[in-house]
């Protein structure tokens, strides 16, 4: 029997991973999820609980009791969410405790798309779709400001730029990028530019391995 497709789309904040992973998901009628939402959440309960975004303990607590309901919280897109995300993935006890159930999630015997910055190294090595989805910083912050602005979010692009300079630095540990991974700068390419290229680098594994698209 083949194994189900599972696709792992990873790359640092605001590169466009997540759009890639939604349609991907669509075109392959696999369930999708954003990994990121999983550290905002845990992050939003340690701010919601009063603790410093830096306190490890509280937060890894906060993790081993993490609730996938906790992933509906409107607030978790917010800027804020973002920040709190990184202070709390740098915490092995958090990623840890997190791991599992994104394993489970991407071993659902259908397949599945996850998206985040260890998917294919620490969560699904196995992925035969791998993609590293990157862009320029300003790139990126010209993005992440536009969609926080279009939310209602009062920031500045400058804002921004340091934010993803910020959390790009603290990411790196943990944002490695797999020998098997096919990479995509999206700097200059349109959302559709930048989907054609990926779902090309998908078909190309499922004409080895024989996996069907819907
Ligand atoms: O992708 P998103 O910007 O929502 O992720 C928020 C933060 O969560 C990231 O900056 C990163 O610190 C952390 N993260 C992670 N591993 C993942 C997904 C997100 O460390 N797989």
């Amino acid at each position: 029997m083949k194994p189900a497709l599972i696709i792992a789309v990873d790359g640092p904040a605001a590169s466009g991973k997540g759009t890639l992973a939604k349609r991907l998901a669509a075109q392959f009628g696999l369930p999708v999820l954003d990994t990121g939402l999983l550290y905002r959440a845990v992050g939003q309960h340690l701010s919601d609980d009063g603790h410093d975004l830096d306190d490890g303990v509280a937060a890894t607590a906060i993790a081993a009791r993490f609730d996938p309901v906790w992933l509906e919280d409107d607030r978790l897109r917010r800027r804020e969410a973002g920040e709190a995300a990184s202070r709390v993935a740098k915490v092995d006890g958090v990623r840890k405790a997190l791991r599992q159930f994104q394993q489970d999630f991407a071993r659902q015997p259908g397949g599945a798309v996850l998206d985040g910055r260890d998917i294919g190294t620490v969560i699904a090595p196995d992925a035969q779709a791998k993609l590293w989805i990157d862009a320029d910083v300003a790139i990126r912050a010209g993005r992440r400001y536009r969609e926080l602005v279009a939310r209602g979010e009062s920031v500045t692009e400058a804002d921004i730029l340091a934010d993803l300079v910020a959390r790009d630095m603290r990411d790196a540990p943990n944002m490695q990028i797999a020998p098997d991974a096919v990479r995509i700068d999206t700097s200059a390419l349109d959302v559709e530019a930048a989907y054609a290229r990926a779902l090309a680098a998908v078909l190309a594994v499922t004409a080895r391995t024989g996996q069907s698209r819907r």
